[in-house]
């Protein structure tokens, strides 16, 4: 009988010991939950949104009204022949906050050029950018991001340029704006965004886009801005070529 009583006690001792265990289980699922929230809430995310091909008469514009709607910038990258149609649209992308860069003079591959065609396709762009807007012009998209380094590199002197490519293509010029969508949103924390200023998908998409991306606690910005978070965070993004 007394040890019936003995094996009961030791027993009890023995289940309560488990729930106790079980509580501090819980707990510590509980904490090691909460801190992570609270860390991936604090960490600020950044990505570059890039419209390539314009200005665009009608579309530029109507980006640019929607980025400031959003408090967001992005960097256009403009074909020369339409900057030489819309000037006023140079101003107005620098008025808004955002910037422009280099996208050649005819829209041309850079691999099919020879390297004093190259170096005009640029140059002439650069000059007409800068004496609109009166700005540095300091970056460089090649047409279809197509271009063979050691020629860029012959005149890197001369253009003073810095290649800026794309972590991810949108494909916004033949995608539907669903299409677009599945693809903007896995952007995350260093992404290059690559879209066109010329796409009604794309203007369609935009809104849910930034709205998305304030939910998310990441900040759509220009490339000059997106580089320096990238490098106070000693981050490296690998989508930049630095030609000088
Ligand atoms: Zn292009």
């Amino acid at each position: 009988m007394k040890t019936r009583k003995l094996f009961n006690f030791s027993t009890l001792l023995f289940w309560r010991f488990i729930a106790l265990l079980f509580y501090c289980f819980i707990i510590l699922l509980f904490f090691s939950f909460a801190i992570r929230l609270h860390a991936s809430g604090e960490k600020d995310k950044w990505v570059a949104l890039t419209f390539d091909d314009g200005p665009h008469p009608f579309y530029t514009k109507k980006i640019l009204e929607i980025l400031t709607k959003y408090n967001a910038t992005a960097t256009f990258f403009l074909v020369g022949t339409q900057v030489r149609k819309y000037p006023e649209l140079v101003k107005a992308i620098f008025a808004q906050g955002s910037e422009v860069g280099n996208h050649t003079y005819h829209h041309k591959r850079l691999i099919y050029l020879s390297d004093e065609e190259i170096k005009d396709e640029i140059e002439k762009n650069t000059t007409l950018l800068e004496k609109i807007s009166r700005k540095k012009i300091k970056y460089l998209r090649p047409p279809g991001g197509r271009y063979y380094f050691k020629s860029l590199k012959g005149i890197s002197n001369t253009t003073d340029l810095e290649v800026i490519l794309w972590t991810i293509n949108t494909d916004d010029i033949v995608q539907t704006s669903s299409q677009i969508w599945r693809k903007v949103k896995m952007a995350s924390d260093g992404d290059i965004i690559l879209m066109h200023s010329g796409v009604p998908q794309t203007i369609r998409t935009l809104p849910k886009m930034l709205e998305f991306f304030r939910k998310k606690g990441i900040h759509p910005v220009s490339v000059t801005r997106f580089k320096e978070e990238m490098a106070r965070r000693e981050f490296n993004s690998e989508c930049g070529q630095v030609l000088r």
